[in-house]
Parts: structure tokens; C-alpha cells; sequence
């Protein structure tokens, strides 16, 4: 494998990460593991950027990402790296992996039995082709790399699952063709969100994220899922690589990056871990940045997202680990944050409490609760730190009337997490968890590439550039930034 050979080459050379994302840290090391001088550079006081955790009062909360997917794209970082991830985190996997709810009382779990019905097992027989047929050719590889891979006589067969999941329909479309009960059809389109996207708007080939999420499975890491970004800063520093926080990065050119202290750090190759958008906005020094980045801000962003923390007196036996109470009008959620740019009224809430998995992270008799709506990426027109508060109460009074009655009585604990404080914290314009929303074809399957267009020497990686959001595609993203990079030394 190329990647393998690069990796036993001591290339001599050094290299900069901008950014101790997940997608920096694995960068830094794959590149550590090359034989570079490395060099990450982090502006928060600690590295791990989307996966935070905030602890109070004996409670914890994850206050980035609650689900893990696909733990084989880890476990392949540390295999490569010569460790055993067993060593350093505990994965284990949740079932259900979660349960849904709608107000006229009308649940389901996620679970094998649920896969398991004739209609579900119908979607993942499709879902399965077409990951077959994608996962190498588009997940793995940069799109310069896929012919190759696309036009292998073995995939050939697995064309006929194309049609029904056609990037040109919808995934609405899609969930109406799998499913007739409207309630199954919402729970086929809420997988549009996990980037950022609307379902309308997205092609119907990302029906495959429940393929992966019910084959590979739903997994929660012992301690939390920030033990994941401590893990991989401990192993850099382990191998080598120098960690620099609290260090902004202000500029970008091809000799290498200056610091907001007016420190010049110079580099034979430069990976930017933050948003595309805004290192083009705001970092990269070059003629043409400029126009790179009007081009890129014309397509719609991903959304972001609202987050409540919850400390709650007493377990409530209703509830699982994961929990989705879906709304009663879904078109008018994405309508009011795609279209009119504002928090949705009654929005699909997204309950996480670890501490039913994990009891150290709540005070004995209570739980964690993660609430977590969709929201604009907008942080222009909407005063968060104004209408914050009052967004906060408005989902919890949601839960409490419709779902989950005496709710607000057994609150000890609440704060909130707004689109505001993600731009703030990780540098994401707009708050937009995911970069660019998957509408149509084009911003779907042709995100801003990790090569750069204007500096040979500068690659991106993380959830705005290829493949997309999410702890195992931002791994991806690593991966195959530093096999191109490799074609450099
Ligand atoms: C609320 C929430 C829920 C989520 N849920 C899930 C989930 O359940 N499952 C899942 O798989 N994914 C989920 N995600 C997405 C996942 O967290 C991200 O896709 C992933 O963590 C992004 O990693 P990244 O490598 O792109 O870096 P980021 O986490 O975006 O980090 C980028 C880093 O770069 C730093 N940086 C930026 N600019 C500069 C600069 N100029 N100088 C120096 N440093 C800079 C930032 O401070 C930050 O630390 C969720 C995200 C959020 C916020």
C-alpha cells in the first residue's frame, strides 16, 4: 500500500498542523509516523476543537459528538501508528442505538429487530451495494484518485442499487420509497442532518449512513467520547510531535504560517485542521484567495447546532442512552433554518445521556442530559447571547409538555451552547458543524478539495474538506491528505 510505504519512508521533511481537531491530531501523527518534524499548532488552551466536554457540580457532558460509528477507521490509525487502541480507550456498543419517539405515542428502538423487518431489511440490502460500491471509490479516496477505483469490473454488479438510492432523488424520496408509515419515512430523512443537510435537498445515496450506522454499529467510549481527543494528544506527544495551544495561526503562505504573536513558523508542507472557508476568508495569502473564497461561500452551509446541558434529579425509565423526539412537521423545521434563516419553532430534539452507560457522569440519582436541536448557520442576523435563553426554555418546555411530563421540576443543573460559541470556539463560519450542506450533487460529492488550489503545499483536513463531517470521515480525511502529501517527498 502506498500509504503504508510513505509511512516507512523517514521523509526528513517538516510539517505544520493548523488545528488539534480530531482530523489535526490524526494528521500530525500519520505524518510523526512518516519521519516528519512536526509541529501542531492549536489556538484553544487544549486540543480536541468539536469534542469538548464541559464538567459541573459532579456532573460531565460530552458537549460535541455522543455517537461513535465506524470504530474500524480508528482502530486503523492506531494499528498504523504500531499501538493497540484497546490499550488506550474502551469502545462498547449501544443497543438500542436509539430510541425514537413522536408525540401521538407512536415509538420504535433501533435494533436488530427493527433492522430485521421486511421493509428496513429491504433499505439496507440497497444501502449495502452502494456502500460496497462507494466506501473505497469515494470515502476513502480524494476524487482525483476515483476512476481507478470507480471503474474496478468487480463493483460493476453492484450498479443495480443505484437506482432507487439515485444521487438524483431526494432522500424525502428515498424514505417513501422504503417506507409507507410517514413516522419511518422521518426517521430515513433525519439521517440528512448528520451533515448538517435537508432532506429535500439531499441525495437520496446518503441512505447509506444507517447501513453504516446499523453494520458498524453505534458506539460509546468508556469515560466519554472526549477520552478520544485526550487519547490522541497524549499519543502525539508520545510520538514526537510538538503541541503548541493557545496559538493562533493569522496567516498562511507557501513558505509557512505566522501567529497572531507575529511568529513565523516555517514549513515544507501545511495542513489547515479548521473550516476551508474561513482559512481562504481569513489565513491564506495568495492573489487569488480572494475569489477561491467568493466562490466557496455561494453554496448553502450545513446547519448548526443548539445545545441545552441538563442536570437532572432522577432516572427516568423511559428514556435510553441515545433519544430522538421527532417533530410533527419536518418539511417546516428545515423550511424555518434553511429558507427564513431562524431557529426552528417546534424542533426534532436529540436527547443524549451518557451517564446511563457511564454512571460516573452524573452525581448518584441523576443523569447527564445532552439536548441537542438543529439550528441556522447564522451568526450574523440572530443575536445568540439575546435569544439563547429563551431557546433553552422553549425545548425543554417542548419535552416537558409533549414527551417527558415533570421534566422541568428536576432540573438542578441547565445551561446552553449556541451556533455563536461554535464559530467561536472552533472557528466555523457561521457555526456550521459540517462546512457546506450536501444539497444537490455537486456540494454533495465535490467538496473543497484537500489539495489546495492556490498553494501546492498546503492540504486540508477535517469535516468542511473531503469526505465530509463526522469522527470517522474526518479520520478519512487524514488518511488520505497525508497519502497525497506523500506524492510530494
Ligand atoms: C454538537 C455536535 C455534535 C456532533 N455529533 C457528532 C456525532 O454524534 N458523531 C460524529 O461522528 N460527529 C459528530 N459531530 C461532528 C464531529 O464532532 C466533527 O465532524 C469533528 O469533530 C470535526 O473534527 P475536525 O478535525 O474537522 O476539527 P474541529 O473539531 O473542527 O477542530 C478544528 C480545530 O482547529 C482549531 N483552529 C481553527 N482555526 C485555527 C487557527 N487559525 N489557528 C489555530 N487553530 C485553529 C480550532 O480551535 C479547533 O480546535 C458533532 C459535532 C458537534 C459540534
Amino acid at each position: 500500500m502506498e500509504i503504508s510505504n510513505f509511512m516507512n519512508r523517514r521523509s526528513g521533511k517538516s510539517a505544520v498542523v493548523i488545528g488539534g481537531g480530531i482530523g489535526g491530531l490524526a494528521t500530525a501523527l500519520r505524518l510523526k509516523k512518516a519521519g516528519c518534524r512536526v509541529t501542531l499548532l492549536e489556538k484553544n488552551s487544549t486540543v480536541g476543537g468539536k469534542v469538548a466536554e464541559r464538567r459541573v457540580n459532579g456532573f460531565r457532558w460530552d458537549v460535541g459528538p455522543s455517537l461513535f460509528t465506524m470504530p474500524q477507521i480508528l482502530d486503523r490509525l492506531f494499528t498504523d501508528l504500531g499501538e493497540s487502541r484497546e490499550k488506550y480507550l474502551t469502545l462498547e456498543p449501544l443497543s438500542p442505538t436509539c430510541r425514537y419517539r413522536w408525540a401521538d405515542g407512536y415509538q420504535f428502538d433501533e435494533n436488530e429487530f427493527f433492522w430485521a423487518r421486511p421493509d428496513s431489511a429491504r433499505l439496507l440490502r440497497h444501502a449495502e451495494g452502494l456502500y460496497n460500491l462507494s466506501s473505497s471509490a469515494f470515502l476513502e479516496s480524494d476524487p482525483s484518485e476515483l476512476w481507478k477505483k470507480v471503474l474496478n469490473p468487480f463493483l460493476l454488479p453492484l450498479l443495480r442499487f443505484l437506482p432507487a438510492m439515485s444521487p438524483f432523488r431526494s432522500l424525502a424520496s428515498a424514505s417513501r420509497h422504503f417506507y409507507s408509515d410517514p413516522h419511518l419515512q422521518q426517521f430515513l430523512q433525519r439521517f440528512a442532518t448528520y451533515n448538517g443537510s435537508d432532506p429535500e435537498q439531499t441525495p437520496a445515496t446518503f441512505a447509506v449512513i444507517p447501513y453504516v450506522q446499523a453494520h458498524f454499529g453505534g458506539w460509546f467510549i468508556r469515560g466519554g467520547i472526549r477520552r478520544l481527543a485526550d487519547t490522541l494528544g497524549q499519543l502525539a506527544e508520545k510520538h514526537g510531535v510538538e503541541i503548541q495551544t493557545s496559538a493562533q495561526v493569522q496567516a498562511i503562505d507557501g513558505s509557512g504560517v505566522t501567529l497572531t504573536s507575529g511568529k513565523k513558523i516555517s514549513a515544507d508542507l501545511i495542513f489547515h485542521n479548521g473550516d476551508v472557508l474561513a482559512a481562504y476568508q481569513n489565513l491564506i495569502h495568495h492573489p487569488r484567495a480572494a475569489s477561491v473564497a467568493a466562490q466557496m461561500a455561494k453554496p448553502q452551509r450545513a446547519i448548526s447546532g443548539f445545545v441545552v446541558l441538563l442536570g437532572v434529579k432522577g432516572k427516568d425509565p423511559t428514556l435510553a442512552h441515545h433519544n430522538i423526539f421527532f417533530s410533527d412537521n419536518y418539511p417546516l423545521e428545515f423550511q424555518q433554518m434553511f429558507r427564513e434563516n431562524r431557529p426552528a419553532e417546534n424542533p426534532t430534539i436529540y436527547l443524549c445521556i451518557s451517564s446511563r452507560s457511564d454512571p460516573a457522569s452524573a452525581p448518584a440519582e441523576h443523569d447527564n442530559y445532552f439536548l441537542l436541536v438543529n439550528a441556522p448557520a447564522n451568526t450574523t442576523s440572530i443575536d445568540w447571547a439575546k435569544e439563547s435563553p429563551k431557546y433553552a426554555d422553549q425545548i425543554i418546555r417542548i419535552l416537558d409538555q409533549k414527551f417527558l411530563p415533570g421534566l422541568q421540576a428536576k432540573i438542578v443543573h441547565q445551561e446552553w451552547i449556541s451556533p455563536a460559541d461554535f464559530e467561536s470556539r472552533d472557528g466555523a463560519v457561521g457555526g456550521s458543524l459540517y462546512g457546506w450542506a450536501s444539497h444537490g450533487m455537486r456540494n454533495s460529492f465535490l467538496r473543497p478539495p484537500i489539495r489546495s488550489s492556490v498553494i501546492p503545499n498546503l492540504y486540508f483536513v477535517g469535516g468542511t474538506t473531503h469526505p465530509g463531517g463526522g469522527l470517522p470521515l474526518v479520520l478519512l480525511s487524514a488518511e488520505i491528505a497525508v497519502r497525497l502529501a506523500s506524492k510530494k517527498l
